[in-house]
């Protein structure tokens, strides 16, 4: 396969350098930085399937430089590197990463093992990038700590293992997806001298199986006990004891097969996993962090409820008033010594107004009403027959008094409920019950239904007689203090309101009396209440946006200090796209869980407010938006971390501390 066949003297080479070279501070050069240094000049090497080789050299030599290199977690600065005939700088990023998962296993002098997760999670990182199912995965991670004696710490974490036991487990990790060619950054370099020679023995078998075992250390010793030894000086290969392919064949290592297709949702659920886990052992500012989210969510949650709620207050409000109500009232400025009158013949034209339907007079004070040692003081009101109507209000109880009532004078009182229920508090019929008003018999004729209050003032503290009666024996005066309308539609009531002011105007020969419309007062009302609701809504989407920020903040935090692990992980095969993946998945994970505790705790204060008879209608399209935007929210503040984590150069990832 490989081109260079014809000058090899034994056949195609795994790996091929020439005239390999690596500066470092190449870009800093023209600025201030430190001038480029060439740390290896022109390597050539050739290393055959199933070599086991060790690379010495002392320390600054190059050696780790030339492993990054061969592990292709690097790229030279010059020259050419093929593997498997394959010119290596050709590949863009990814490639490279399915290279180091397919191909490579790496054992470094730290281990590098992922310090939040289990020996046998970390043994299974290489897996999950490569897509193997689940089963398979566990299977071949337990089988192979087992093989190297640590079936009994599968669920230590590293800092619950020793030194050559994480060795060992990062051997593991090395062999999950077949590791082909072993590349050893000085595995011994922190071990004692028994854990030392226990993973040497290791990787002897490795190199007995048919692994390619690249070891690079420092120590002649240990080099030694390859089957071909290099050595590297500042940067040059100084001797080769000789590259003779091994007589056995090619890695007898079982390769594992991978579904990518049906393993999605299973690395979807390992990231999960991994991402629940770095929210648990951060838990003190996770919460801190989801502190935030929790109360942009909740208060969205309340204010639209308390909005809703009030709003649904006032609708019924409107139902109760009666909508197609108007009211007429005398103007009282204070540059007026007295209130401007009112007369019937006001009424009459106004009654007479197009879309005008009918029309009542009211006049009222307050006098006190009597029935037996009881006494109470209530708006008392004379007006017409007319007046249910106009004011949309039922009876209750017996019925209103008639036009026959008027015309005689009757002295018959119809009462509102407040009245009624002061007057009578055993309850009871009071129709046909007499009481006195101002001292004068009364004979109760019906109760008004109760309507509540409206602008503050109870509107069934009220006691209704014949307009006359009123006039004559209680006030003694004809002029209507205001006067109800009723006009025939919702639509035209600015119209109607303006065509019986323009007819008063016209008959008074002064613009003295002014529409009060209690529908538009009520809608009035509604907008204020609603652009409070708005704002409220405003600074709940603030705080959101608040505590997102905070969720920003805490995974750049994240993604500095887990830099090596990401390193690691790319190190494993990880590409850019799986290490994005997995820090937005952290990110929604962390505002999902602040959502929905924030929904909770939402609900929560509603239901107390409830009982606290604050008007109150939960709207699930508000809970669902607030939810919805709180995960959105990780999307959107978490792409920023997470995709500086992915561009990480694998090298200076896992260089970092
Ligand atoms: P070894 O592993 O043999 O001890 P290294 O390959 O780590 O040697 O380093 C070789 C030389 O390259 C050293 O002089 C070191 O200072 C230098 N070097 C290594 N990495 C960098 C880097 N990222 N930037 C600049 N110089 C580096
Ligand atoms: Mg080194």
């Amino acid at each position: 396969m490989s081109p260079q066949d014809s000058e090899a003297d034994s056949g195609p080479a795994l790996i091929e350098l020439r005239d390999l070279r690596k500066r470092y501070g190449q870009d800093q050069a023209a600025t201030d930085g430190p001038p480029p240094v060439e740390v290896l000049h022109g390597i050539n090497l050739r290393i055959h399937a199933g070599e086991f080789v060790a690379i010495v050299g002392a320390s600054g030599s190059g050696k780790s430089t030339l492993m990054h290199l061969l592990g292709c977690l690097d790229r030279p600065s010059s020259g050419t590197y093929r593997f498997k005939g394959r010119d290596v700088s050709t590949l863009d990023a990814d490639a490279l990463a399915d290279l180091r998962r397919q191909d490579f296993g790496f054992i470094f002098q730290g281990y590098h093992l992922i310090p939040t997760e289990s020996a046998q999670e970390n043994v299974e990182v290489p897996a999950l990038y490569a897509g193997m199912p689940k089963t398979e995965r566990t299977g071949r991670a337990v089988a192979l700590l087992t093989r190297l004696g640590l079936g009994d710490k599968l669920r230590n974490r590293p800092n619950q293992l020793s030194g050559g036991q994480q060795q060992r487990v990062s051997i593991a990790r090395a062999l999950m997806n077949g590791g082909k060619v072993i590349l050893a950054d000085e595995p011994t370099g922190a071990l004692d001298t028994r854990s030392g020679a226990e993973v040497m023995t290791l990787l002897h078998e490795l190199a007995d199986t048919g692994h390619t075992v690249i070891l690079i250390t420092h120590d002649r010793q240990v080099a030694q006990q390859a089957r071909r030894v290099i050595e590297l000086r500042d940067g040059s290969i100084v001797s080769d004891t000789g590259d003779e392919p091994p007589t056995h064949a090619s890695p007898q290592c079982s390769e594992p097969k991978n579904e990518t297709a049906s393993a999605a949702l299973a690395e979807m659920r390992a990231t999960l996993r991994a991402a629940w886990r770095v929210m648990w052992v951060n838990r003190f500012r996770t919460s801190l962090t989801l502190l935030g989210i929790i109360i942009g969510v909740a208060s969205v949650i309340v204010m639209l409820a308390v909005g809703e709620g009030s709003q649904r207050q006032i609708m019924a409000q409107m139902a109760a008033f009666g909508a197609r109500t108007l009211q007429i009232y005398p103007q009282w400025s204070s540059a007026q010594v007295q209130p401007a009158k009112i007369t019937l013949d006001d009424v009459a034209a106004v009654r007479d107004v197009r879309q005008v339907v009918a029309a009542a007079p009211y006049i009222e004070g307050t006098l006190t009403i009597r029935r037996g040692n009881t006494d109470h003081k209530a708006n008392t009101g004379g007006t017409t027959t007319d007046f249910p109507r106009t004011m949309n209000w039922g009876m209750a109880r017996g019925a209103f008094f008639t036009e026959a009532d008027e015309l005689a004078l009757a002295k018959v009182a119809v009462l509102g409920h407040s009245v009624y229920r002061k007057l009578f508090p055993a309850g009871g019929d009071p129709v046909g019950q007499e009481i006195l008003i101002d001292n004068q018999p009364f004979l109760v004729v019906g109760v008004l239904r109760k309507k509540g209050a409206s602008m503050g003032e109870d509107q069934d503290n009220r006691i209704v007689v014949p307009f006359d009666t009123a006039a004559t024996r209680l006030f003694g005066r004809r002029n209507p203090d205001w006067i109800a309308v009723l006009i025939e539609n919702l639509q035209s009531a600015g119209a109607t309101g303006e065509a019986i002011q323009a007819e008063l105007t016209r008959r008074r020969d002064a613009a003295d009396l002014q529409i009060w419309n209690q529908a538009e007062a009520i809608r009035v009302q509604s907008q204020t209440d609603r652009t409070m609701t708005l704002m409220l809504g405003l600074i709940a989407a603030i705080s959101l946006v608040v505590g997102g920020i905070g969720v920003m903040n805490v995974m750049l935090m994240a993604v500095r200090e887990r830099t090596r692990e990401i390193g690691i992980r790319m190190a494993t095969g990880a590409r850019g796209s799986d290490i994005l993946r997995q820090f937005l998945g952290e990110a929604v994970l962390v505002t999902v869980t602040g959502g929905g505790i924030g929904v909770l705790a939402g609900l929560m204060i509603g239901g107390a407010l409830l009982l606290a008879n604050v008007p109150l209608a939960f709207s699930w399209t508000a809970i669902f938006v607030a939810f919805f935007c709180a995960a959105s929210c990780g999307l959107v503040f978490g792409y920023m971390p997470a995709k500086q984590a992915a561009q990480l150069d694998p090298v200076v990832a896992l260089a970092s501390e």
